[in-house]
């Protein structure tokens, strides 16, 4: 048993902070306690000075582009041409893989992020190589081989069979062992032919509990592409009964009425990625029409269109799209943006009765924010007015480098 001292913020009721200026008491793993500092005896472990936030939730995050951050100035298909594939195509080499994965989970811990939906590679192996270093660093992640067969680079493309040969003896491997779980991942309908989309289909009927994760309506050049080839881009996954629950698709920038009523039909998430919408001018995320149609929506970094790991840019990032969207906007809070960070995310995995908050009962996944001293950062959170204000000051400022540690199932992973 441990007792761990601190100001913990969380949101286990969306638009409601939480604040415990106390104690949390953790076992194998799990908090069985919390309350006044009062009601335990000595702690054993101290973090008081900064915040205690429930472990971030990365809904969209991209493993074999951690070196592709920063390629400004392209929209996305140029993007895709000129800095992801190409970067994409070195992780057929496995030394090359087992670096970019240490890299890649090095930056999710570092930035606090302690749950991942991970966009894996097109490479068995280098698959292999991500969720054998999550495991090893304690990472709680969910990811699976990205498969494609058209437009890409003839080295990123498979066969229907393979993609499920692969797929399968991946899972096997990896679904359910420990904190890993498989997706099945085609890479975006517009690299896919319907053939290959069954064979996703076939393989995500096969795996009891995986999930299913793509992308979708990002840019219009995109989407009026994927029009050409499949008609609408929901029904395009929706068809081959790729759509429900467990199934979480990124972006959603430009979707249509319909295609929201579909989204929330099926109960499928989609993953907001605002510093990549930003960064490549695919738009300004409609949250509202989400909000309104009933569909879940949670965060992700989407590294490397994205420009960082930190969840916490991600949040200021979707304050700023929607306070520029303005009467269409969401004028999103504090505990909004936290909420999305955590429980959202949490929510969207399937993950919401383990992680998000740090209730009793749930899986003790923690990221310590303790700013250094004399920081920005530390210099107003020290004159912060409540609660709010000094979430909302986290999410102005704090970033990888205000991160002290942090903790997955009771263990801290990063001092
Ligand atoms: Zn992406």
């Amino acid at each position: 048993m441990t007792l761990v001292r601190g100001t913990f913020l969380d949101t286990p009721v969306a638009g409601e902070l939480r604040t415990l200026d106390g104690v949390v008491q953790v076992e194998d793993g799990v908090v069985t306690a919390r309350g006044p500092a009062s009601d335990f005896p000595a702690p054993d472990v101290d973090l008081r000075g900064g915040v205690v936030l429930p472990g971030l939730v990365d809904t969209h995050v991209h493993y074999p582009q951690v070196r592709a951050i920063g390629g400004l100035g392209m929209p996305l298909l140029d993007w895709l041409d000129r800095c992801a594939l190409p970067e994409e195509c070195e992780l057929a080499a496995p030394d090359y893989a087992a670096a970019v994965a240490s890299e890649f989970v090095d930056g999710l811990v570092r930035a606090g992020t302690t749950t991942a939906l991970v966009f894996g590679s097109h490479f068995a192996t280098a698959v292999d190589a991500l969720f054998t270093e999550a495991a090893r660093v304690g990472l709680r992640v969910t990811s699976g081989l990205v498969v494609s067969d058209l437009l890409l680079p003839a080295d990123l493309h498979t066969s229907p069979a393979r993609s499920f040969e692969e797929g399968l003896a991946l899972a096997g491997r990896w679904h359910g062992v420990g904190r890993s779980r498989y997706a099945v991942t085609p890479r975006f309908s517009l690299s896919c032919s319907p053939a290959l989309l069954e064979a996703s289909a076939d393989l995500l009927g096969s795996l009891d509990d995986a999930l299913f994760t793509s992308h979708v309506n990002e840019n219009p050049a995109e989407v009026a592409a994927v029009a050409d080839l499949h008609g609408g881009y929901v029904d395009s996954y929706d068809r081959y009964g790729l759509l429900g629950p467990a199934s979480v698709l990124a972006h959603d920038v430009h979707p249509t009425d319909a295609e929201l009523a579909v989204l929330a039909a099926r109960g499928t998430a989609v993953a907001h990625c605002p510093t990549s919408n930003a960064a490549l001018g695919s738009g300004l995320f409609p949250l509202r029409r989400h909000a309104d149609a009933g569909v879940r929506v949670a965060l992700g970094s989407d590294v490397g269109a994205g420009t960082g790991f930190s969840l916490l840019k991600e949040g200021l990032q979707a304050y700023f799209a929607q306070q520029l969207l303005g009467p269409e906007g969401v004028p999103l809070t504090p505990a909004d943006l936290l909420h999305l960070a955590t429980v959202a995310g949490a929510d969207a995995l399937g993950l919401a009765d383990q992680v998000g908050h740090l209730s009793v009962g749930m899986r003790f996944d923690a990221v310590w924010l303790r700013p250094p001293s004399g920081s920005t950062l530390d210099v107003v959170l020290r004159s912060a007015a409540g609660p709010d204000d000094a979430l909302a000051k986290v999410f102005a400022l704090g970033g990888p480098a205000d991160v002290a540690g942090v903790w997955v199932d009771g263990t801290r992973i990063r001092s």
